[in-house]
């Protein structure tokens, strides 16, 4: 049995708060709600979430305290900051206090949902893509560490899982090369995780492309990082 995905909902509007609820339900998603910052604070701090959806102008506490304080105490569960119309600065204060991506009101619930998704596929690629899936032309086997292809078995580091993972669940997507890092090793870029993370490109394209000068499975975008087409 697939258990469902739990999503916090932390918003002090009534009307919006039970419309995103119904919404979320309807969905398949199970739906926990918040009324304030500081009921958002204990019920997290009893309990993990798939996703926070986070209104930034609540009572007590703020959406941007909160966010940040999380971040701080090392909660890693991704966080969509609902944001008011016109306030640009509040959405990029949001996300370099580390919410994964923001959506503005009035919003669309489709619009929501698809935010709402893209998000789950980048943070957590296990669960869209499972530990058996396709990758090109190849069967990976996660659990066992394998790709498949053509009828030869190619064994995979953990690592190099993880990457094809990610690129599985956010396919014909441009992924830059700090979305790949910070999602892949939990970090934020540096130099040296630059270095690192070629390295680990180079010798998984070693592996599993034909030709890994001109690589047609994991390709470069110039300027720009990578790309999975499907
Ligand atoms: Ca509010």
């Amino acid at each position: 049995m697939e258990t469902k995905i739990v999503i916090l909902v932390v918003e002090d509007e009534k009307n919006i708060r039970t419309a995103l609820v119904d919404f979320l339900e309807y969905h398949g998603f199970d739906a926990v709600v918040a009324e304030d910052g500081l009921e958002a604070e204990r019920i997290v701090g009893e309990r993990q979430f798939d996703l926070i959806l986070l209104d930034l102008m609540l009572p007590k506490i703020s959406g941007e305290q909160l966010c940040a304080k999380w971040r701080q105490e090392g909660l890693q569960t991704p966080i969509l900051m609902l944001t008011a119309k016109g306030r640009e600065k509040e959405k990029i204060a949001g996300l370099n206090l580390g919410a994964d991506d923001y959506i503005t009101k009035p919003f669309s619930l489709e619009e929501l949902l698809a935010r709402i998704k893209a998000v789950l596929r980048r943070t957590d690629p296990a669960r869209a893509v499972g530990q058996n899936f396709k990758f090109a032309d190849m069967d990976v086997d996660i659990a066992a560490l394998k790709v498949k292809s053509n009828g030869n078995e190619i064994e995979i580091t953990k690592r190099e899982a993880a990457i094809i993972q990610f690129f599985a669940a956010n396919p014909n997507r441009v992924i830059s090369r700090e979305e790949l890092y910070k999602e892949v090793w939990n970090e934020t870029m540096t130099d040296l995780g630059t270095r690192t993370m070629d390295m680990h490109i180079a010798k998984l394209r070693s592996k599993i492309e034909r030709d890994s000068a001109n690589p047609e499975i994991i390709k470069t975008v110039r300027g720009a990082g990578y790309k999975y087409e499907t």
